[in-house]
């Protein structure tokens, strides 16, 4: 066709010049860097030309994991999260961008969880982290009563005022279940403004990836079972631009009467989740699978994994210990994970 073979014209001297003015690729090297942000330690992977980007990178990364953490925090009392439940009671507030978008998020979870992950369950977070510092399971009563501050029905948002309200006085939130993942996917965002395109971030059990290392088809991720410290991971996943996170029982628990209760909190009983359970989560975003590894450990094994399935974009591994013996349950994306080696976005984004 005429505008084809006319397009060729153009294109062609167009291809030479871009060969001509291409930089000549300099060779990355690995550089990494810890730091303690969130309750944690945040540690960077990144692929850089040299010293100098990869410490300019670092430095850009971790003052916004530490913005994040000012926002985040409910350990502060003049965090954006800990004010805007009292600020917003009974009328909307305008929020940040960031605290939007975890609460739109969390939101969006708990409809879809039919309320296992929820960013209200502040009232019941602090009444266990108070008990596991006792060593005493909380007070029937004093659970009853952090139950009926907590839901997300009464949160509501408005996104085009980008407004939060709340229902309910006392109300408190948690965003331990989601923080860490999202801002690991701003920690490499950060970086890849600034030219580095291939990195990792990991906050604990919560990792987001970009581009592959050089010359290689994924980072290297290694899923594994528990009590297996000196054997070789059950499970190597090559990935890149995608997140996985792992939420289980970890320290953050409390002994009492022969059991042990999670820092995870079904947000219908109150309690802490008893069983033994880890779940992987790994999605397009650190927001998306940090969140569905708390939510995925709160439905358990079977509503878990249904869940799962119905997302296009979420690949789960679950692994329950009961009686000595481990089981694992995998997803189907997460099988084709395996034998595919990347992260590919199915249907829309999740973000
Ligand atoms: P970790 O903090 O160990 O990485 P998670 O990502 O699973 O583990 O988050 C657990 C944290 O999430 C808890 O410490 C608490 O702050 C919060 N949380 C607990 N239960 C819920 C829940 N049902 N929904 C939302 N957040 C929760
Ligand atoms: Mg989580």
């Amino acid at each position: 066709m005429l505008s084809t073979t006319s397009n060729k014209f153009v294109i062609a001297p167009l291809l030479v010049l871009a060969a001509f003015f291409r930089p000549v690729p300099k060779t990355l090297s690995l550089y990494e860097a810890v730091e303690p942000h969130m309750g944690t330690l945040f540690r960077i992977k990144v692929y850089a030309p040299d010293q100098i980007s990869a410490q300019r990178g670092f430095q850009a990364a971790f003052e916004r994991i530490d913005q994040l953490d000012k926002i985040f925090s409910d350990y502060r009392p003049e965090s954006e999260l800990s004010r805007i439940t009292q600020e917003a009671l009974g009328h909307p507030v305008r929020v940040s961008e960031d605290l939007f978008r975890v609460a739109q998020a969390s939101e969006q979870l708990s409809i879809g969880t039919g309320g296992a992950f929820d960013l209200t369950i502040g009232p019941l977070t602090h009444l266990w982290r108070q008990a596991r510092q006792d060593h005493r399971l909380p007070q029937a009563e004093a659970v009853q009563s952090a139950i009926v501050r907590c839901g997300y029905t009464k949160m509501h948002l408005d996104t085009a005022a980008r407004t939060v309200q709340f229902d309910a006085p006392q109300m408190l939130l948690d965003a331990g279940g989601i923080a860490k993942g999202y801002a690991a996917d701003e920690a490499v965002m950060v970086l890849a403004k600034l030219g580095l395109h291939s990195a990792l971030v990991a906050a604990s059990g919560d990792l987001a990836l970009s581009d592959a290392p050089p010359g290689q088809t994924g980072w290297k991720i290694g899923i594994d079972s528990f009590d297996r410290a000196d054997k070789p991971f059950t499970h190597v996943l090559m990935l890149s631009n995608a997140a996985v996170s792992t939420s289980g029982n970890g320290e953050q628990h409390l002994n009492s009467g022969g059991k042990t209760y999670s820092h995870i909190i079904d947000p219908k009983t109150g309690m802490g989740l008893q069983d033994d359970v880890t779940v992987t989560a790994i999605s397009r975003h650190g927001i998306t699978a940090d969140a569905a590894a708390t939510a995925i450990s709160v439905l358990g094994c079977e509503r878990g994994l249904a869940y799962a399935e119905s997302q296009p974009n979420l690949a789960v591994f679950i692994l329950v210990k009961s009686d000595g013996r481990v089981k694992s349950f995998e997803s189907a994306r997460f099988q084709e994970l395996l034998h595919d080696n990347s992260f590919k976005e199915t249907g829309e984004s999740d973000r």
